[in-house]
């Protein structure tokens, strides 16, 4: 998962690795099997393709794929609210989303901790003003900004996708 043969660079196969929201990619090499991991938060420039040298010195290119690790940033008011804990819930204004997660602002004090447990509900500013509800787990708590992944069934919500693509 997450690599695969899928294009030809100069004649050769390429490999396609997934750039996860943390910046970092998982790479095999097509000689030997072994995975690599290397991180993208080093690089000055975003590459879509990068020469990688595996321990069993062979050399060989990979494709990097951003999809998952892209944020949109949105302006949208929706509700949220925390497992259990009647007072950590209300409005939430979310400020970005990815294919991974979301970051959303509550306007009031909270209690909200990191490994909590949640859900939240909104409208995209699409045409058909999609709501979206999902279920997710706090990463990251910054003063009222609430940093979170989605906890997914992997089943693919096409409606989120086709809105986070449009901002490619
Ligand atoms: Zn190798």
């Amino acid at each position: 998962m997450g690599e695969k043969v899928s294009l030809s660079f100069d004649g050769m196969p390429l490999k396609k690795a997934f750039v996860r929201e943390d910046g970092r990619a998982i790479i095999v090499c097509p000689h030997c099997g072994k995975a690599k991991e290397i991180s993208v938060l080093s690089m000055a420039k975003r590459k879509s393709v990068v020469n990688v040298r595996c321990s069993c010195s062979t050399i060989f290119k990979t494709y990097l794929d951003y999809r998952q690790s892209y944020r949109k940033s949105t302006d949208l008011i929706g509700r949220y609210s925390i497992e259990v804990e009647l007072r950590n819930r209300g409005q939430a204004k979310v400020k970005n989303i990815s294919f991974g997660g979301i970051c959303f602002e509550v306007a009031t004090n909270h209690t909200i901790r990191e490994g909590q447990k949640g859900s939240i509900d909104f409208e995209l500013d699409d045409k058909n003003s999609t709501r979206v509800r999902k279920n997710f787990s706090v990463k990251a708590v910054t003063g009222n900004n609430i940093g979170c992944s989605f906890i997914q069934d992997r089943a693919y919500d096409k409606n989120l996708g086709f809105y986070l693509r449009t901002g490619l």
